[in-house]
């Protein structure tokens, strides 16, 4: 390590290592530092709740680079280290037990932390708030064929490790506060056709419930439930959101609103630091509006393009990024504002279990979802993008 870098990232995740290759489109030589707290060599988190659990992929296959491409890049990786000192006016950068490095530009890709569940025994070691791929480990080992698992949080991670361990022959029982699965994204009728599906299954699911107390009894883990039940399993999972993980941007004097408040070019309230992915709230352009936004394509390409602009690339953000999803034979893509408070226009093929789901706000396309549907996305980045009103007969068979 050297004692001082043009580019230090903080955060080795995806948007921090979609930096590396943005700064290097521009700046073939600059000297990089990444500093990341996990041990591993940065990787894809998709798996980690999908293809890991189907045999699709092996962890070795989900790092995104191999280590040559660091050391080929001109990267100094430092793994398993905590950014813990930033000095935005002396333009250093310590990390814990370190000595400070300074930097040129500093980019913060710190993405979030798990929610925890703030209820006695919610830290007991049998309950994962489950992110990592050591996470991921520790639960495979856990998740053999015949035990039962609790899984907490109906969102994105509670529906898919439900189904993930489910397809591994572990017996799930699932508890989460929404009214049906995924509730803030799916509209009603398609959300509980999905948490039927997951009950004829032989999930066993506890909807408008939540967990208020969880004890380890004999190597077992047991939840009491707001409505009395108590059920006992092996493991529990927990999937109730993430918090930005801002610490070190706040104690450093950045704005911070719901995340780093960065401008169209990544930039923070410092000129010379730069905030990507899950931590940054952004000017979201084709929908206005300040957002944040925790998916991969999101990650990877806000990551890309603040590398770019570190190197003085000076380009605004206009990627419109999507999201995926697979619950079983359910499959989706989605992109926009895909809220389910929002007015939600089916066009759906019951026969064959696909459709799209256009969300609107008064009469404009905000969001779009497409169900079994494939390699539609740029369509509806199109359509959302044209911001035209419409009638919601027009929408039926706009995309197909
Ligand atoms: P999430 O999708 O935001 O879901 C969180 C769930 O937890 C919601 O159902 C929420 O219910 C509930 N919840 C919130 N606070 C709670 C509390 N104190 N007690 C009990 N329940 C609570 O978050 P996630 O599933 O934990 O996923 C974590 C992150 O990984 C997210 O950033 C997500 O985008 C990302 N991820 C994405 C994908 C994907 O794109 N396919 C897959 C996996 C993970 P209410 O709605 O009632 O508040």
């Amino acid at each position: 390590m050297q004692d001082s870098y043009r580019y230090v990232i903080v955060g080795a995740g995806l948007a921090g290592a979609s930096a590396v290759e943005g700064i290097r489109e521009v700046d073939p030589e600059g000297p990089i530092l990444l500093i990341g707290r996990e041990e591993a060599l940065p990787y894809d988190r998709p798996p980690l709740s999908k293809s890991l659990w189907l045999g699709k992929k092996q962890v070795d296959e989900i790092h995104l680079h191999e280590r040559d491409f660091y050391d080929s890049k001109g990267v100094d990786l430092q793994l398993g280290a905590e950014a813990s000192a930033l000095d935005a006016k002396a333009k250093t950068i310590a990390t814990t037990g370190g000595a400070a490095c300074r930097y040129e530009k500093l980019l913060l890709a710190t993405g979030g932390r798990p929610r925890r569940l703030d209820v006695p025994g919610g830290d007991l070691p049998l309950i994962c708030h489950y992110r990592t791929l050591d996470d991921y480990m520790r639960i495979r080992e856990q998740a053999a064929a015949g035990k039962a698992a609790i899984v907490v949080g109906g969102g994105f991670i509670g529906s898919e490790m439900a189904a993930a361990l489910h397809s591994n022959g572990v017996s799930v029982t699932m508890v989460y506060g929404g009214p049906y699965l995924v509730d803030r994204v799916l509209p009603a009728d398609l959300g509980k056709a999905l948490q039927d599906d997951y009950v004829s299954r032989g999930i066993a699911v506890h909807s408008e419930d939540v967990p208020v107390a969880f004890e380890e009894r004999d190597g077992r883990v047991a939840v009491a439930t707001k409505s009395g039940q108590k059920i006992e399993a092996d493991f529990a999972i927990v999937g109730i959101g993430i918090e930005p993980e801002t610490r070190l941007a706040e104690a450093a004097g950045l704005d911070i609103e719901n995340g780093i408040v960065v401008d169209e070019h990544q930039r923070t309230s410092e000129p010379d630091i730069f905030a990507a992915g899950d931590v940054a709230a952004f000017p979201y352009e084709a929908l206005g509006g300040r957002m944040r936004i925790e998916h991969w394509d999101h990650a990877l390409n806000h990551g890309k393009q603040a590398g770019k602009n570190m190197a003085g690339a000076d380009q605004p953000y206009t990627h419109m990024p999507y999201f995926f999803s697979d619950l079983f034979e359910f499959g989706y893509e989605a992109v926009g504002e895909v809220d389910s408070r929002l007015t939600v226009v089916a066009d759906w093929q019951e026969k064959h279990k696909t459709g799209v789901l256009y969300y609107l706000s008064g009469d404009t396309v905000r969001g779009v979802m497409l169900c079994n549907v494939w390699d539609k996305v740029e369509e509806a980045r199109t359509l959302i993008q044209a911001s035209k009103k419409v009638e919601p007969a027009e929408l039926v068979g706009a995309i197909k």
